[in-house]
């Protein structure tokens, strides 16, 4: 029988051993052997339920646009656990002058699609309005050279679309600083609009009237609404959960979590992944940790591509998550959060107004928050106790917010080196990373690191990377 080794039971590593499961013929034996070094799978993914309150500490939600997530939960039998947004308060604030604007209607991630909303914006001064209305006169790059997000949105829609919309909303996904990102990698799509429409308004007019025309697909089955952003109603530690004990219930599939890695060395025409206490010989292995693991992983297997692991860099960041009773919060809550430009000088980077975005999140008489700590510009931050950051945070929200209650329940999740960073020339290093690797056959890495960074991204790097190993392992 053959064996593949997967290093990490983040959902990369599942998605990956999942999708070897669904693909095996009956008469291909594999073994599949997933190590995890936490006491349990997920990674970055934890949902805890504390006091009838539904908290993720990492991940929240899963864009719908990037199918991968959302057809993973389907095939999981999870299809009636997906929960859309709660659409009746789409709203989304942008700290600007001390005070939240709404983000004009229309504007989508970045993008201006509706006149009159950006037209009566108090976010954006005239001046501000109009250069952004040019967009559609500045004609696109010649070059396919990559550049900074900050760049590329400084070219096409001005200055004030940066940073007052796309530093703190766009770059914020990734905990970014918007002039090392990488347009290309982080955000291809933008790229994208640009090369076949000349114009991102006129790329995302066109993207929306062709979804219009196909609403009617726009149902799961019987299933919820679709919403930009998905979640499960359960958390989506659910789809973790289901995704280990569903690997579990097919035969010759062991997770091991509180098991390290500490090593990969080739043996005999396969590999030896060493353990704290042990090794396991396997024909494959797919390293799913972030790349820095990988990188300490193959150190003493090939110096060079350790090496060349290394140039992808993460930056750290916390989740802090507070509950309050509603009796006592006079701001109306009226959207999902805020997001907060650097150029606030706030010690956060975002809210998330939990309650209000997705149902199920706390009791009736309370409402749930949470507030983004750190990333590129302030990982120092996270350094903070427990107490010192709850309390940082409360004093952000009576600025920003007036909440001078004391919250019922605080939670504190760290987040070390946990987002990596596209930043320019990230696709020239990934494919460095690539071609090193292409030196041996059966072994691959995947995950958040190399093409994509969300979750949805996650699942489709781990499905690609299974479908090559069951290539090389039986040749189809
Ligand atoms: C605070 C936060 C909020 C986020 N919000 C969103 C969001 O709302 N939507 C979204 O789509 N994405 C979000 N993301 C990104 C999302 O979490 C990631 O895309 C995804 O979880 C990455 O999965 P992964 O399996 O690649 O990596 P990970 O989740 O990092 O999993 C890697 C696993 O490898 C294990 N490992 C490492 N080294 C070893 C070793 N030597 N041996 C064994 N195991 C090892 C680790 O313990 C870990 O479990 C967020 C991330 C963070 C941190």
């Amino acid at each position: 029988m053959k064996r593949v080794v997967v290093i990490g039971g983040g959902i990369a590593g599942l998605s990956a051993a999942y999708s070897l499961r669904e693909h095996l013929k009956q008469d291909e034996d594999l073994e599949i052997v997933i190590l995890e070094k936490n006491p349990a799978t997920g990674g970055n993914i934890k949902t805890e339920k504390i006091n009838g309150f539904l908290i993720e500490g990492g991940p929240d939600c899963f864009l719908s646009e990037k199918p991968w997530a959302m057809e993973l939960c389907k095939r999981l039998g999870l299809a009636g656990e997906l929960l859309p947004t709660n659409e009746n308060n789409r709203r989304t604030f942008v700290l600007s002058g001390g005070r939240l604007h709404e983000l004009p209607e229309g504007v989508i991630l970045m993008i201006p699609t509706r006149i009159m909303p950006l037209a009566l914006s108090s976010l954006i001064t005239l001046r501000g309005k109009l250069r952004m209305a040019l967009e559609v006169f500045i004609p696109r790059k010649r070059s396919r050279e990559d550049e900074t997000l900050g760049d590329f949105v400084r070219r096409r829609l001005g200055r004030e679309a940066l940073d007052k919309i796309a530093e703190p909303l766009v770059a914020g996904v990734h905990a970014g600083d918007p002039e090392t990102m990488s347009i290309r990698s982080s955000f291809p799509k933008f790229v994208q609009l640009e090369e076949e429409h000349g114009s991102l308004i006129r790329g995302m007019l066109k993207r929306l009237t062709s979804m219009k025309k196909s609403k009617a697909g726009h149902n799961t089955a019987g299933g919820p609404a679709v919403t930009m952003f998905m979640t499960l109603k359960g958390g989506l530690s659910v789809m973790i959960d289901t995704l280990t004990s569903d690997l579990l219930k097919y035969g010759n599939t062991s997770i091991l979590t509180g098991e390290a890695a500490t090593g990969v060395a080739a043996i005999g025409g396969g590999y030896e992944v060493r353990l704290e206490n042990g090794a396991l010989r396997t024909d494959a292995v797919i390293i799913a940790s972030p790349a820095y693991a990988a990188a300490a992983l193959l150190s003493g297997f090939d110096p060079e591509l350790s090496r060349k692991l290394l140039t992808i860099p993460y930056v750290s960041t916390a989740t802090v998550s507070l509950a309050f009773k509603k009796s006592g919060i006079k701001h109306p809550l009226n959207g999902f959060g805020f997001v907060v430009p650097g150029a606030e000088k706030r010690r956060i980077m975002a809210a998330t107004w939990t309650s209000v975005k997705f149902k199920h999140r706390s009791p009736e008489d309370s409402v749930l928050m949470r507030c983004f700590v750190g990333g590129a510009k302030n990982s120092s931050l996270t350094l903070l106790s427990d107490e010192e950051m709850v309390r940082m945070v409360r004093e952000e929200l009576k600025d920003i917010m007036g909440i001078e209650e004391s919250p019922v329940l605080a939670r504190v999740y760290r987040w070390k080196n946990s987002m990596p960073q596209y930043t320019v020339g990230h696709e020239e290093r990934v494919n460095r990373i690539e071609e090193q690797l292409a030196k041996y056959p059966g072994l691959y890495v995947t995950g958040s690191a190399y093409h994509g960074i969300g979750i949805s991204d996650s699942v489709r790097n781990g499905e690609v990377v299974a479908k090559k190993a069951l290539h090389y392992l039986f040749g189809k």
